[in-house]
């Protein structure tokens, strides 16, 4: 799958303290209307929880990564599922000793503070269906 796109709005956007870091991508994203782009941003959070996808059984376990820490690196896509922008994001979050953890971000990483980019893509539609080789909800044709 390769899709050639153009590049649309670019949001700023400093996301609330106490909310949750993905639901509120996904309420801009769904607000904006922006069904396709990518995603950015630094930050520190209260607490956090990501996912590590298990290949041999396809299945996330999602585990809790405890205390603050900085968002050292967040990056993520916006595309449809179920005709609605789903977004993807990974995380990798750092302690006060510096050491790094991350996964699949999960619902449930409570914003300190979060400087987030979203970019719109725009040209094409990227729709995710289940993939039957990995198991996981991927860009479809
Ligand atoms: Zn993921």
């Amino acid at each position: 799958m390769l899709a050639t796109v153009e590049t649309g709005r670019t949001f700023m956007v400093k996301l609330p303290k106490g909310c949750d870091l993905i639901e509120e991508s996904t309420r801009i994203a769904t607000e904006q209307k922006i069904t396709l782009g990518k995603v950015s941003a630094i930050g520190a959070v209260e607490c956090a929880k990501v996912g590590f996808y298990h290949q041999d059984i396809r299945e996330y376990e999602f585990f809790e990564l405890e205390g603050n820490l900085e968002i050292l690196s967040l990056m993520g896509n916006i595309s449809l599922r179920d005709g609605v922008p789903m977004v993807h994001e990974h995380a990798v979050f750092g302690d006060k000793q510096g050491r790094a953890f991350g996964g699949h971000l999960a619902p449930g990483t409570r914003i300190l503070v979060c400087e987030t980019i979203l970019e719109e893509l725009t040209g094409t539609e990227l729709n995710r269906t289940y993939d039957e080789p990995t198991g996981l909800p991927l860009w479809g044709g």
